[in-house]
Formats: C-alpha cells, structure tokens, sequence
C-alpha cells in the first residue's frame, strides 16, 4: 500500500468490545507500513496487558506532568475515572516516514484530533446489533456486571458518533472488516490531494 501517497493518520473508534483491537492488529500484521500508536493511560493494566505494547501504564503525577510538557497530541478523562492519551513523538517521526499510523482512542478523542489534524481519516467500528455488543462485552470475562454495565451505556452514546465518522465498518467477520480497512486506506491514499507532487508533475505539471 506504500507505492504511492503520504503516510495516513487514521482514528479508530467505537464502543468497548467491538473488536477494536483485534481488527488493528490484523490490520498491521498484514501491513507492515500501518504503525500503531500505543496510548498512556492511568489504569491499571489488564491480565496480558505488556506496558509499552498495549499501553504505557503512567501514575497520574507522572501523566498530568506529560500533559504540562506538551507531550500529547491530544489526551483524555475517559469514563471520568481514568486518563488516556496520545504520545505526539511517535505518530509525527513515523508520518514523517511515510508510514500510516492508527490511533485507537475514544469518539471524543477523535474529534478533538480531526481539529488539530483535519487530514486525518476517521473510522468508526461498530458492532452488528448492540445485543451483539453486550454479549461481546460479558464474553470478555474482565470486568464485573456493574463496570460492564457502565461500558454498555456509555457504548449507546458513543454509537450516537457515528454520523460524525468518515466511514463506519461493521464488524461481523473481523477478516471482512479488516479488508475494509484496507479498502479505506488505498481510497484515501488515492485521492489527489493527496497524490505525492512528483506524480502530479508527472500528470502534466499540474496539481489536481
Ligand atoms: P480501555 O480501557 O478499554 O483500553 O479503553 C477505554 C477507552 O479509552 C476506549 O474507548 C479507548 O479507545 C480509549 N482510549 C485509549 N487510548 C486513548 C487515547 O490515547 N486517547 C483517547 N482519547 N482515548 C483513548
């Protein structure tokens, strides 16, 4: 996918248990360009959860101090209970590169990055009946039926950002979004705003 084209920032969101994480892992495992940013966050890691793979684990001194150096492309008090954010170095070096980098955050995150970044592509993952969410988010098995509660409400809210998305992938076989997602990315990278300028001179000079 890296022939021709900039390098893409690409927002992921949609409600917990949608299978978020497992379409972008197979998404950058079949292509090895696409970089996954790994957020901060002040909660406490999951069982399997590796500190720098998953997320860089930070005590909330350690994360407001990040917060005052300007360290974050953007950062949240998801669920009011914790803090999330987006190291900058990471997703400007590989950009820079050419590499396209996806950043997995929540829909008011995301809004929050298509300010600072109106180039960045926005993709809302959604889950194919919210029954089939809550089945996904009790099958789990990390959370307790209070907390999964709380996630199933706050998931009926953040489906109401849909609309706001670039694009919307059903996740009802992961293999089939996953192509979705590469669909996304060679459409986007196929617009001629986007066309590298050599190219463009190539096609007469002009810029289209
Ligand atoms: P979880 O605790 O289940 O890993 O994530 C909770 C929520 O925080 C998810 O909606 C996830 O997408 C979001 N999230 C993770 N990292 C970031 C980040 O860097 N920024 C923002 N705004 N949200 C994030």
């Amino acid at each position: 996918m890296k022939p021709y084209g900039e390098g893409l920032l690409l927002v992921v969101s949609g409600p917990a248990g949608v299978g978020k994480g497992t379409i972008n892992a197979a998404l950058m495992q079949r292509n090895p360009e696409v970089k996954m940013s790994v957020s901060a966050t002040t909660r406490a890691p999951r069982p399997g959860e590796l500190a720098g793979v998953h997320y860089f684990f930070k005590s909330e001194a350690e994360f407001r101090r990040m917060i005052e150096e300007g360290a974050f492309l953007e950062w949240m008090h998801v669920f009011k209970l914790h803090y999330y954010g987006t190291p900058k170095s990471f997703v400007e070096e590989q950009l820079a590169q050419g590499n396209s980098v996806v950043l997995e955050i929540d829909v008011e995150g995301a809004m929050k990055v298509r300010e600072s970044y109106p180039g960045a592509v926005l993709v809302f993952i959604a889950p194919p009946t919210m029954a089939d969410l809550k089945t996904r988010l009790i099958g789990r098995g990390t959370e307790t039926a209070e907390v999964i509660e709380k996630r199933f409400q706050i998931a009926v809210r953040e489906m109401e950002y849909m609309e706001k998305y670039d694009y919307v992938v059903i996740n009802r076989i992961p293999e089939q979004a996953v192509a979705h997602m590469e669909a996304i990315i060679t459409a986007e990278k196929c617009r001629p705003a986007r066309m590298p300028k050599t190219k463009t001179e190539q096609m007469g000079g002009k810029k289209l």
